[in-house]
């Protein structure tokens, strides 16, 4: 086998192509310069479990990849519901893309029924996409126990669509769904549908491992043995629930493919599809294969975000490449070595792909830790404060916070060791009360008696502000919603800034501490303005105390950012 080293872009790797390897039994291509990337989000991606998205949300989706610099974004089925229909027409309109090309989703005609009388053909022509990508069966079960046709029926079904598509003046590829369960079983089938579509016209073929359970040599092979009989582009398409959609993906580029279809963040039902967040890196950095325009890779961890945030998931924090925390180093030997050389801990530059080295402060952190923390946060703390710094984190640790997973509350601590008080009010007291109002609960039980229906909390917050003593009282649905909101009651006017920072989560976990009386309890608060989003920690052996500090915490972080 050959080992070649190469380093580019602030890229240290090692990759092996082997032309007279031991482990593959196929001959390998040269590397192709580039591959083009095709996102299937707002197709094959929203068939995942809670992943809704809205005609305006799809619209929002598609301008992140073009931003980012895909080749192809999929939209979904043509004339299947009315969001599809409105999704077409105002693309056409309202997206004017960049890089991108809009394709139509669709499948081949019926058995027994003519190209022009299909409507899912005929929907394609007339959704105004300049590229229709359409699924074929090629793995024989299929047709005999999904289709119900024979298998040259099933043949035809691709030639005639693919013939009918060129016609109208349309770029054709042809997904060839669980081609590889095909291939393995009955080649000549699979291989047929594949000619069949390129006889016709189809510009490209798309080998589909549509079960994902295929490893990487057995894709490896196929696609080199596809590879040597067809002169169309070859496309993979691949899902995860082997968990090798990366790695298949990368192997079929490697024998051949040179478009790689998935979706940025991995999304899709079961295990998802190819993480186009991971596999672009991949290609482009580790072996040097141009994806999305070179300058453009730093959107890969903003963009990867956005669309989180616009599929409404929250982001992986180990998610490869872009995840919050795969650039985090934790313990204090670790971290000063990621100091001096941050390669020996990074296989990447973590600016390449648009992330950053983070330092995770915990109480196993060391002086150096914190130092760089401060230095991350522009504070200057001289040797004698870290070491007081660290004994308090220390201390803290122990009565159960946990500064890790709080960036916002770690931050309030460091600048107060500077000498940093927060002096944008004071509170004088607050007070939180729920109540449970049976006669209410019983007016409005229905047919389902919900016990805690008449519960209402209600919080009265008292604050010092600009010489003022303002005294807010607001109900919410539970104690940090209250107080929440009796705190911007009392404050609200004097910080217009507040208008933008919300709570997003809340959450709480009991602690066993081992001391056998009241177990204490550790609040985390998200909140964001928008742009920036921090954790605030509280800790308690009383859950309003636990709130009340991770609550104020996350309005004063708020606060001295919005400034
Ligand atoms: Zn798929």
């Amino acid at each position: 086998m050959s080992t070649e080293s190469h380093s580019h872009g602030g890229v240290q790797h090692t990759h092996a192509h082997g032309h007279t390897a031991h482990a593959h039994d196929y001959k390998m291509p040269e590397l192709p310069e580039s591959v083009d990337i095709f996102d299937t989000i707002l197709r094959d991606g929203s068939q995942q479990e809670g992943l809704s998205l809205t005609v305006d949300d799809k619209l929002r989706v598609a301008e992140q990849l073009d931003h980012l610099g895909v080749s192809y974004i999929e939209g979904s089925w043509p004339g299947a519901n009315p969001k599809d229909v409105e999704f077409f027409e105002r693309a056409k309109k309202e997206l004017s893309l960049g890089t991108a090309t809009l394709v139509a989703f669709g499948s081949t005609r019926r058995a027994g029924v003519k190209p022009e009388t299909d409507a899912v053909l005929t929907n394609l022509v007339e959704a105004g996409a300049p590229v229709a990508c359409i699924v074929a069966k090629s793995w024989d079960r299929h047709v005999a126990e999904a289709l119900r046709t024979s298998l040259d029926e099933a043949v035809a079904m691709v030639a005639d669509s693919v013939r009918y598509l060129c016609e109208h003046d349309l770029r054709v590829f042809l997904d060839a769904e669980h081609f590889f369960d095909g291939f393995r079983r009955n080649p000549e089938f699979a291989l047929s549908v594949l000619s069949a579509a390129e006889a016709s016209g189809a510009e490209a073929l798309v080998l589909c491992d549509t079960n994902g359970g295929s490893l990487p040599d057995d894709v490896g092979e196929a696609v080199a043995a596809v590879r040597a009989r067809t002169s169309a582009q070859l496309g993979i398409h691949c899902h995860n629930d082997a968990g090798c959609a990366v790695a298949n993906s990368l192997i079929a580029v490697q024998a051949g493919a040179t478009q790689v279809q998935g979706c940025i963040n991995g999304y899709g039902e079961r295990a998802g599809n190819t993480d186009l967040s991971a596999a672009i890196p991949n290609l482009s950095l580790k072996l040097n294969i141009r994806t999305i325009p070179a300058e453009r890779l730093e959107r890969l961890t903003p963009v990867a975000h956005h669309i989180a945030e616009l599929v409404n998931i929250a982001p992986n924090p180990q998610q490869p490449y872009v995840g919050n925390s795969v650039f985090a180093h934790k313990g204090g030997l670790h971290a000063s070595a990621v100091a001096r050389s941050a390669d020996l801990y990074e296989h990447v530059v973590p600016d390449t792909v648009g992330n950053g080295t983070r330092v995770v402060v915990s109480e196993m952190a060391g002086r150096s830790t914190l130092a760089m923390k401060s230095a991350e946060l522009g504070l200057d703390l001289d040797g004698e404060v870290i070491g007081r710094v660290l004994d308090e984190l220390k201390q803290l640790e122990h009565e159960g916070y946990h500064f890790e997973v709080a960036d916002g509350s770690l931050e309030l601590l460091l600048r107060r060791a500077t000498g940093w008080t927060a002096d944008f009010f004071t509170v004088e007291s607050f007070r939180v009360i729920t109540d449970h109002d049976a006669r209410e609960a019983n007016d409005e039980a229905t047919s389902t008696p919900e016990p805690f229906a008449g519960m209402t909390t209600e919080a009265t917050v008292k604050v010092h502000v600009g010489g003022e003593r303002i005294v807010a009282t607001a109900e919410g649905n539970g104690p940090v919603n209250a107080l929440d909101g009796a705190l911007r009651g009392a404050i609200g006017s004097k910080f217009p800034a507040l208008d933008h920072i919300h709570l997003i989560d809340y959450r709480v976990r009991v602690l066993d501490t081992g001391r056998g009386t009241g177990a204490v309890t550790r609040v985390l608060v998200d909140s964001t303005d928008g742009e920036r989003t921090w954790t605030t920690i509280g800790v308690s052996e009383n859950i309003i105390e636990a709130s009340w500090q991770a609550l104020y915490d996350s309005i004063v972080f708020g606060l001295l950012h919005a400034a």
